[in-house]
């Protein structure tokens, strides 16, 4: 008919807007090089932040003692705590609660925020089994993972630049965030200091390299999308300070915000983008991160389903609701694999009340869900391209074989089976055959806590 005809219009269109062949893959990592470089030369000079991380030195296996993290992400945060053997020793035990963010703090006041934060991690501290071994007359240190861009004056401070996915809290925007944390604690009667403050890619990038030495880089796949890798000092311009004894510094790419015209982008990603909470910001994220996936396919089939009657005469109230499609139902209707599309019928019932629908219009939508995870994945291959690049990772010097490893975390990564093998096979065309044998991605469970509570004990004040 007609309508189905016009629907299928719409989906090439957008297929086709979509188009990731290997050579624009490659401008986008040239360009993301681009910027790295940029970024690093001057403060604000590139749309990419590369933020100073002040960790000059990953962990080294040697940590000791019991240590608290703090990890607030996108949609939880978690509590740990962690008690290292020390040398050879490794993690003798470790407990964590994981609490979700009631949206309506998302978007509150600083207090309200850091006041629930602190009390549940009073709660956490208070509820201390005696498997747990504190030294006598020590304060209790605690790493800050903050997933959100924070310029660093020193490990343990920083201020915050802005807000990304979606939270938006205007008066904490060029506030100390390691402060407000700490008010709030002494507000709930909580003797703790704050060792570390860390984004979460630096977190996943220490605690990785605890585990597995040749990890030198770090991508976190989650609500949004951000990178962190070890550069050399002395290819920062921008550093003024002491060069560090190690001679490296970690860098907090920030690389969410980045964005380039060789970036496939319809009109549906930049009516997203324009209706935002952060309009002209984290267009990379935008496309690639599990906030957006599922919003991107709703966006989608919205239009079918008002331009083409995809659904039937009227367009089903439900489907109009922004972000009611999560990326987590999205890759479910993706993944699919019962002859009759079962898990598609169920969601689309279950969460858009859309009933009836037929095989022939349920195999569409798998289709456009595919296309999008497909483009973000190959997308987010780009990127880690671009970060091999910058590091001289990308070809094989002299015969010699340098492994590298890329410690990767976040929801979208870790459940997300199409999407991840799809970002894998990806990086493996980009380099090669021969350099993709050298080059390892491997998944950090939870690094970015360990790895702030790793952090806390090698800035520790007892050091
Ligand atoms: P955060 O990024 O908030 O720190 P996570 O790393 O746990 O938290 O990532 C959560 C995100 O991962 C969700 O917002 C969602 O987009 C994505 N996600 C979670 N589960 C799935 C799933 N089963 N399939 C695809 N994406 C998922
Ligand atoms: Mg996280």
């Amino acid at each position: 008919s007609g309508r189905w005809v016009k629907a299928m219009e719409i989906l090439k269109e957008f297929e086709e807007k979509c188009g990731t062949p290997i050579p624009r893959l490659k401008q986008v990592a040239d360009a993301m090089i681009v910027e790295m470089h940029a970024g690093l030369a001057s403060e604000g000079g590139s749309k990419l932040k590369m933020l100073i991380s002040y960790v000059d030195h990953l962990p080294t296996g040697r940590e000791k003692g019991l240590f608290y993290a703090l990890d607030l992400g996108g949609t939880n945060f978690r509590v740990l705590r962690v008690q290292l053997g020390g040398k050879g020793r490794g993690i003798v035990n470790q407990q964590f609660e994981e609490v979700s963010i009631p949206p309506s703090l998302m978007t509150g006041s600083s207090d309200a925020l850091f006041d629930y934060i602190a009390a549940e991690l009073a709660k956490f501290v208070a509820q201390e089994g005696s498997d747990f071994k504190q030294s006598p007359g020590r304060q209790r240190e605690l790493g800050f993972t903050f997933s959100f861009p924070v310029m660093q004056s020193s490990i343990a401070s920083g201020t915050l630049l802005r807000w990304t996915k979606g939270f938006s809290i205007d008066d904490m925007v060029g506030q100390d965030v390691v402060a407000e944390l700490a008010k709030a604690m002494e507000r709930q009667g909580l003797d703790m200091r704050i060792a570390a403050l860390v984004n979460d890619t630096v977190g996943t990038l220490a605690g990785g390299r605890y585990n597995n030495n040749d990890i030198d880089a770090s991508v976190i796949l989650g609500t949004g999308s951000n990178a962190a890798y070890v550069e050399r000092a002395h290819a920062i311009p921008k550093w003024h300070g002491l060069l560090p004894k190690s001679g490296e510094m970690v860098i907090n790419m920030e690389w969410g915000n980045f964005r380039s015209s060789h970036l496939p982008l319809s009109d549906y990603d930049h009516a997203l983008d324009t209706e935002s909470l952060n309009p002209g910001e984290q267009i990379y994220e935008k496309v690639i991160a599990g906030m957006y996936l599922g919003e991107i396919v709703r966006r989608v089939l919205c239009r079918m389903a008002e331009e083409a009657a995809f659904f039937g005469a009227t367009v089903p109230p439900k489907l109009e609701e922004p972000f009611i499609l999560g990326t987590s139902i999205m890759s479910a209707m993706h993944q699919d694999t019962s002859p009759d599309l079962k898990v598609v019928a169920s969601n689309l019932k279950d969460i858009l009340e859309i009933l009836n629908t037929s095989l022939k219009m349920r195999k569409v939508i798998v289709e456009l869900c595919n296309i999008v995870a497909t483009r973000g994945a190959r997308l987010s291959a780009a990127g880690v391209l671009g970060v091999l690049k910058k590091m001289g990772r990308d070809t094989i010097k002299g015969g010699e074989k340098q492994k590298t490893v890329i410690a990767m975390d976040g929801g979208l990564y870790e459940h997300y089976t199409e999407y991840r093998e799809c970002l894998e096979n990806t990086l493996n065309e980009l380099v090669g055959e021969e350099v993709s044998r050298t080059i390892e991605i491997e998944h950090s469970n939870d690094g970015s806590g360990i790895g702030a509570a790793l952090l806390a004990a090698s800035h520790s004040q007892y050091l």
